[in-house]
C-alpha cells in the first residue's frame, strides 16, 4: 500500500520555489522547481514548466528563488 499524501511537507534539499515571469505576458508566479506536472501560466496558458524527472525545465524567466 502506498502511504497516503499528508500535508506535512518537508522540503528536500535543493528543491525550490521559484519566482517565474512569463516570457509572453509578464505575469509572475510561484512554481515549484520540482513539478511532476506541465505548469501553466495562469494568465495566458503558455506553458511555464515542465517536468524532466527531477528539477522542471522553467520556460519562463527566473525572477528569484524563494527559500
Ligand atoms: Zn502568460
Amino acid at each position: 500500500m502506498p502511504r497516503p499524501y499528508t500535508k506535512t511537507l518537508i522540503p528536500r534539499p535543493r528543491s525550490r520555489f521559484l519566482k517565474v515571469r512569463c516570457p509572453d505576458c509578464g505575469n509572475e508566479q510561484i512554481i515549484f522547481s520540482h513539478s511532476s506536472i506541465v505548469v501553466r501560466c495562469l494568465v495566458c496558458g503558455r506553458n511555464m514548466a515542465i517536468p524532466t524527472g527531477g528539477r522542471s525545465e522553467i520556460l519562463g524567466h527566473i525572477v528569484r528563488e524563494l527559500e
